[in-house]
């Protein structure tokens, strides 16, 4: 693990990557948000994070992230990145202030129940696979406004936006598809549904200058930040 002065100059470094980014669209700074993603790194990773004055950090995995917040040892919020099954729903209602990774109806219903009966609204973005990718989770484009309407309805879950995550390919024009898909979708869901959605949860740490540069308002970095990891 890197010491805290190493992630406090990363997150210098990353700034700048944001701020050049963002100037070059003709973007704010401040528009765009940075959840650091501590999986596979131990709790301290958490709590540089907090040091630094992040809000929140991403896992992607239910179990992982249980353990770690079961040592309350950083003052931070947690959310989901990952691919949630049902049968998690229930620990992850418990566990997250927002599920990035909802990606089925048959998930929706499960976590409003499941929020419903902690007296929670629970957050969630819909992730959408955009780069349609066959070795990516998340719903088809095509099933996004059901997707959506679902949870309109729901009373315990709230929408924030949509997140993808960018086909692996050398070629970065790929992932620039892929985030510009996810804007146009968001685009087109709030006018049918007159709806808001804020969020575009897009970028990592080998693209986050193309998402910024379709729109990100978030972007999920990990090894940037904490360095390589040991296995994913
Ligand atoms: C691991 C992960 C990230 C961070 O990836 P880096 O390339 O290390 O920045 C972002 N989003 C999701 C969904 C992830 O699983």
């Amino acid at each position: 693990m890197i010491s805290y002065g190493e992630f406090a100059d990363n997150c210098k470094r990353l700034e700048e990557r944001i701020r050049k980014a963002a100037d070059a669209s003709g973007r704010k700074f401040e528009e765009v948000a940075v959840l650091p993603v501590t999986k596979t790194h131990p709790v301290a990773a958490a709590q540089y994070s907090a040091q630094y004055g992040f809000k929140s950090v991403g896992e992607n995995r239910v179990q992982e992230a249980v353990e770690k917040i079961a040592q309350n040892a950083a003052d931070i919020e947690w959310e989901l990145i990952g691919h949630l099954q049902t049968n998690k729903a229930k620990a992850a209602a418990a566990n997250f202030a927002r599920i990035q990774s909802v990606d089925s109806i048959k998930l929706l219903a499960k976590l409003d129940k499941e929020a419903a009966e902690i007296s929670k609204t629970q957050r969630v973005l819909l992730q959408i696979n955009a780069g349609r990718d066959p070795a990516k989770f998340g719903a088809e484009i095509e099933e996004a406004p059901a997707l959506l309407e679902c949870a309109l309805g729901l009373e315990n879950i709230s929408v924030e936006g949509l997140m993808t995550i960018a086909p692996l390919d050398e070629d970065l024009d790929t992932a620039s598809r892929c985030f510009a898909n996810l804007r146009n979708l968001r685009d087109e869901l709030e006018n049918k549904f007159s709806a808001k959605l804020p969020e575009l949860s897009m970028g990592m740490s080998g693209d986050l200058e193309r998402a910024i540069a379709e729109g990100s308002t978030v972007i999920r970095v990990g090894s940037f930040l904490f360095g390589e990891r040991e296995y994913f």
